[in-house]
């Protein structure tokens, strides 16, 4: 048996969107396109949508539409996806990285106001696995220092806090379509915001800088090409149609691990969900206890065709950051702890109880090698 990490949920109803839009005649800027763009910003309660071609182009955008410049400190975390802080070096400005919790994974919200300085500009809120942090709090903080919010939603389209929607909080917010997120467009992103200045800078950003009203060769600012086609939205439609389906499938599916998890006795940790917090799952995570070898792990379900992969390496570790980044007074011995511990197992939103029982079993059986291998080294 081979189980990948990671697989799309394509069905009948994509392709023929993709054919729609192929016979429209309308391969960018088109109806798909402004469609794509109404549904996700409906899902995010928002005014505004962006559609960009990733997420890690409308992180940037968000970072120059709020005005954030070379020297700006941003609040954010070290234990993401290293788009999240790239967004904040690709215009100079510093990442401040704020410690996690160990339970959730996402930036300890009860450490952010010690790391704040004259020069703090912005928090970066990114939701990490499909969970919103207890965003109440963070706009609370970010309201009293007179901070702007960029919501970093790429992994948690359909997550909410409080009854709202993951991406409906922050001065402007972004959303990912990659094809391991919960839903795809092969590549893909969207800013999505109530501003309507800031969405009308963003479609100008993305679109070489021309007026809004797209005037072919007036262009009045330096801008990209960071738009997104109409094929790719018109799978982002079918998927958008298709979203409760899909987020339905994924909890489901993350039931079964945990439930999995304990019929074996696997001495593994999974992510805790906060009362206020609904989540959309994106991968499943698990920390293996401190003792456990992970490289050993990963390499003993390998053999048995297992995909794992070791999810985030801190960010602040990679070499590129060297000398470009600050630690708030806390340090960052969580983020540094978890990231030694916590991997990725196969998870998308057509994998069958079969399978997964698959992954538990080899799970337990791999666990245990490393558990005697550990104490070697
Ligand atoms: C996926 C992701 C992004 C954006 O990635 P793209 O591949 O550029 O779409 C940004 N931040 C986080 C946390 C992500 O998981």
């Amino acid at each position: 048996m081979l189980i990948p990490l990671s697989k799309p949920d394509i069905t009948d109803l994509e392709k023929q969107y993709v054919l729609e839009a192929l016979d429209s005649g309308q391969l960018s800027f088109g109806p798909k396109l402004r469609q794509f763009e109404r549904m996700v910003a409906k899902q995010t309660d928002r005014k505004f949508a962006v559609a960009m071609n990733s997420g890690t182009s409308a992180l940037h955008i968000a970072v120059k539409a709020m005005g954030l410049k070379a020297g700006d400190e941003v609040l954010t975390t070290s234990y993401s996806f290293i788009a999240s802080a790239n967004c904040l070096l690709y215009e100079g400005v510093v990442p401040v990285f704020v410690d996690i919790s160990a339970e959730t994974f996402n930036m300890d919200v009860e450490r952010i106001e010690k790391a704040i300085t004259p020069k703090t500009k912005a928090i970066l809120a990114v939701h990490i696995f499909g969970q919103t942090l207890p965003m109440n709090r963070v706009m609370e903080i970010a309201k009293r220092h007179h901070l702007k919010v960029i919501e970093d939603a790429c992994e948690s389209l359909g997550a909410e806090w409080g009854g709202k929607p993951a991406g409906s909080f922050g001065d402007a917010a972004v959303i990912a379509f990659y094809p391991n997120k919960q839903i795809t467009t092969g590549e893909g992103g969207m800013l999505v915001t109530n501003d309507e200045e800031v969405c009308k800078l963003a479609q100008s950003w993305r679109n070489q800088g021309r007026s809004i009203d797209n005037t072919w060769l007036s262009h009045e600012r330096l801008g990209y090409n960071y738009r997104m086609s109409d094929l790719q939205a018109a799978v982002g439609c079918a998927q958008m149609e298709r979203l409760d389906e899909i987020l339905r499938k994924r909890e489901l599916a993350a039931q079964t691990y945990k439930r999995l998890i304990e019929e074996n006795n696997l001495d593994v940790r999974t992510i805790q969900v906060l009362p206020s917090a609904k989540l959309s799952w994106f991968i499943f995570i698990i920390a293996l206890p401190p003792e456990i070898n992970r490289a050993k792990v990963i390499s003993v379900l390998s053999e048995c065709g297992v995909q794992c992969k070791p999810y985030f390496s801190c960010i602040h570790t990679q070499p590129c950051y060297a000398g470009r980044y600050k630690v708030a007074p806390d340090g960052l011995e969580v983020s540094l702890q978890q990231s030694l511990r916590t991997l990725a197992i196969p998870f998308y939103s057509n994998i069958t109880e079969q399978e997964q029982n698959y992954v538990i079993k080899n799970l337990a059986q791999a666990v245990m090698e490393a558990a005697e291998d550990g104490r070697g080294d």
